[in-house]
């Protein structure tokens, strides 16, 4: 080495972490073929494998691994992200989109950008303020921030470079996706489709954060003109007609929240589009249509949004059953030749092997037990349904439910065992029609199914029988024989994501606070640790210095979490940390505050049977996404039963005044009376009552 590659050397060592790591900046031949010790888009590369080539952590020393360093997280909610990894520096998103820069080796702090989020744009968020991760492009890091701005960031000092704004921040729409950077363009969609909006995925100019295109998934008011947008005429030629009804009035949904994925010999992006809104097809599109691009997978030209193919996994979908869940791409022998195949463990409960080139199906079969259809036609590419999961006539526990037999928490594949591991769910959930469906814009909840009837039942002792019968797994499935190859029965449904690394290992953290390692192979516990809080985010590995090191993010929170956390083995207070491990590691974490429970006596309130059955409508309609199911608590935010809050002044000045707006409860003045509230009041009150009674 000459003394001025030595000079430069030490320049670029203090902005970037030094010249042992592959050199600055990040392009598409760095991600596609990322270095053993790199983690540079959300699923590591294109393909989001979420595999790892490193094997110093490895099935024979994994024994050794222990804690090297660990990073606090301020905001008490979850925790989604995928830490990234370049040049010595680890880039991590915590709630409300706040992203932190850390010294990968060290963990000490290089900086943080807050884009001080408006707080009452919680209200927006269906499923937590959750954020799951940033991209790396050039020398910049990009963000998309719950509100809707696009943030691209100076990667040496987190200074703001341009923002976009991706969608108008009155709108009920959130950003909780990793962008992800494709050609040059910044590609970001977002949530939403709870609420009544119509979805589309945009994409920006790097440099500029000039919008380059946008793709709608679903068809606007057939009588307004035309998006100009990239979706225009694929919309036309191809969706328009898959609708009924007035569908544009509730938006559609569409949304593309999550999973994308890219081929670049193909040239081709694969984005996983959402649900309609409402949930219900009959109120949607008059029960009639396919409803196109619903629950799709779209492929798509980077450089100009151009639609290339789709492969609908749920026509017509009624049950929240997203194509939203990770996308990953892989070649697979099949038939006795290899194929350029996609994969996606979508909500539905089919494991799908797609032709990534055409689209065509391979092979859809179950990985997850399921009731509302008994297979896939391999002919028409369309599911067999029971007409009965519909929920027309009757309400029908379905399987799976609007959780999916698997949600966003990202799978991993390994090559050389050939099995993809996906953390799966096992939930029933009660859906039926809802006669007296009114849409209400721009509040959550536009689903169209009743939400009496996805109540939990009245009696405590069933619902303790129900939490016994929900389960969470890790699967390892055999996408060729398409045939589950192990399992690992967890302690119930809201598990991590998962991390699959060339040591014969797959890693995962959990619902009660463990993180473990587990052989690739077959499925044996090798090691474990306590996190101090649920695991949902998944894991990621890298290496500095001919050192692996392991990082997790702990942190309780999301769907699951919020609405059906007490159906969970989640208990604990919850710390919240970046969690990195290494062989021979010796850190320690301080032991945490004993979790206080406290169960004061409810303050008096009417028992008025009429009330109370208001009271748990207007509840299950506008609590149920932040405060639980049947307002039994979730481990992230309060338990109104025993708040202090249920005093009827307090209660009022909180509810209906919004004295929490600071920390994402809004006022509901707007939406609700007095009288609701008090029944709302009524109601929590009735449930705290009982579950005394029943302890
Ligand atoms: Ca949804």
């Amino acid at each position: 080495m000459t003394r001025s590659r030595l000079v430069i050397c030490a320049a670029t060592a203090l902005l970037f972490g030094g010249c042992g790591n592959s050199p600055a900046p990040i392009d598409a031949a760095r991600i596609e073929s990322a270095a053993p010790g790199e983690w540079l888009s959300y699923g590591r590369t294109y393909d989001e494998q979420r595999y790892s080539p490193l094997d110093r952590i490895n099935d024979k020393n994994v024994a050794e691994l222990g804690l090297a360093w660990s990073f606090d997280i301020a905001a008490p909610r979850g925790a989604e992200a995928t830490p990234l990894i370049a040049n010595g520096v680890l880039y991590v998103t915590e709630p409300w989109s706040v992203v932190q820069a850390l010294d990968a080796k060290t963990g000490k702090p290089i900086w943080r950008y807050d884009p001080e989020v408006p707080r009452d744009k919680a209200f927006d968020a269906c499923c937590d303020v959750v954020n799951r991760g940033v991209a790396l492009w050039g020398d910049s890091v990009f963000v998309g921030a719950l509100d809707g701005r696009l943030i691209a960031l100076d990667a040496s000092n987190g200074k703001p470079r341009w923002t976009a704004q991706t969608f108008d921040p009155a709108t009920p729409r959130t950003i909780t996706g990793a962008p992800r950077v494709v050609k040059g363009k910044v590609l970001i969609g977002h949530g939403g489709a709870e609420y009544g909006v119509r979805g589309y995925l945009s994409a920006y100019d790097a440099e500029t954060g000039k919008l380059a295109w946008r793709f709608y998934t679903v068809p606007g008011d057939p009588n307004a003109p035309a998006d100009g947008a990239a979706s225009d005429a694929v919309l036309k030629d191809k969706a328009l007609a898959t609708w009924n009804g007035e569908w544009w009035k509730y938006g559609g949904g569409g949304t593309v929240w999550d999973a994308m994925a890219y081929d670049a010999e193909l040239d081709l992006l694969y984005i996983g589009v959402g649900n309609g809104s409402p949930w219900n097809h009959q109120i949607r599109s008059a029960g009639k249509g396919d409803n196109l691009f619903l629950s799709s997978i779209v492929a798509l030209r980077p450089e100009t949004g151009e639609y290339v193919w789709h492969y609908q996994t749920t026509p017509g979908e009624s049950w929240d059953y997203t194509a939203t869940q990770h996308i990953m791409l892989a070649d697979l022998p099949i038939g006795g030749a290899t194929r350029k195949v996609l994969m996606q463990a979508p909500k539905n409960g089919f494991f799908y092997v797609l032709d990534r080139g055409t689209g065509e199906l391979l092979s859809a079969t179950p990985y997850v037990p399921i009731n509302w259809a008994t297979g896939v036609d391999m002919k028409t590419g369309r599911p067999i349904e029971n007409p009965e999961a519909r929920y027309l006539d009757k309400p029908m526990l379905v399987k799976p439910s609007y959780y999916g037999g698997h949600n966003w928490n990202p799978m991993a594949f390994n090559p050389k065992t050939g099995l993809v591991y996906i953390p799966t769910l096992d939930i029933p959930m009660a859906y039926g029609h809802d006669a007296n469906f009114k849409f209400r814009p721009g509040r959550s909840n536009n689903l169209g199914i009743d939400m009496l009837v996805v109540a939990l039942p009245d009696d405590v002792a069933t619902r303790r029988a129900i939490k016994s019968m929900l389960k969470g797994d890790l699967i390892a499935w055999d996408p060729v024989n398409q045939k589950e190859a192990w399992r690992v029965t967890l302690a119930g449904p809201g598990n991590g994501g998962v991390l699959a690394t060339a040591g014969n290992l797959v890693f995962q953290g959990t619902v009660d606070s463990r993180f473990v390692a587990y052989r690739a192979d077959n499925g044996e516990q090798l090691w474990e640790t306590p996190t101090q809080s649920g695991v949902v985010a998944a894991p990621m590995t890298y290496e500095i210095d001919g050192e692996q090191y392991l990082a997790v993010l702990a942190g309780w929170g999301g769907a699951i979490s919020l609405v059906s956390g007490a159906l969970t083995a989640n208990s604990g207070s919850n710390q919240r940390r970046l969690l990195v491990y290494k062989l021979g590691g010796k850190a320690t974490l301080p032991t945490p505050p004993a979790k206080m429970v406290q169960h004061p006596e409810p303050p008096p309130a009417t028992d008025d049977a009429k009330t109370l059955l208001q009271g748990k409508l207007l509840y299950q309609t506008n609590c149920i996404g932040c405060h639980g199911d049947s307002a039994q608590g979730n481990n992230v935010l309060p338990d109104l039963r025993f708040s202090p809050m249920l005093q009827p002044a307090t209660w009022n000045s909180v509810v209906l005044d919004g004295a929490l707006q600071a920390n994402g409860m809004i006022g509901f003045r707007k939406f609700l009376g007095d009288a609701d509230v008090e029944a709302i009041r009524a109601y929590v009150i009735s449930e705290a009552r009982k579950e005394l009674a029943f302890n």
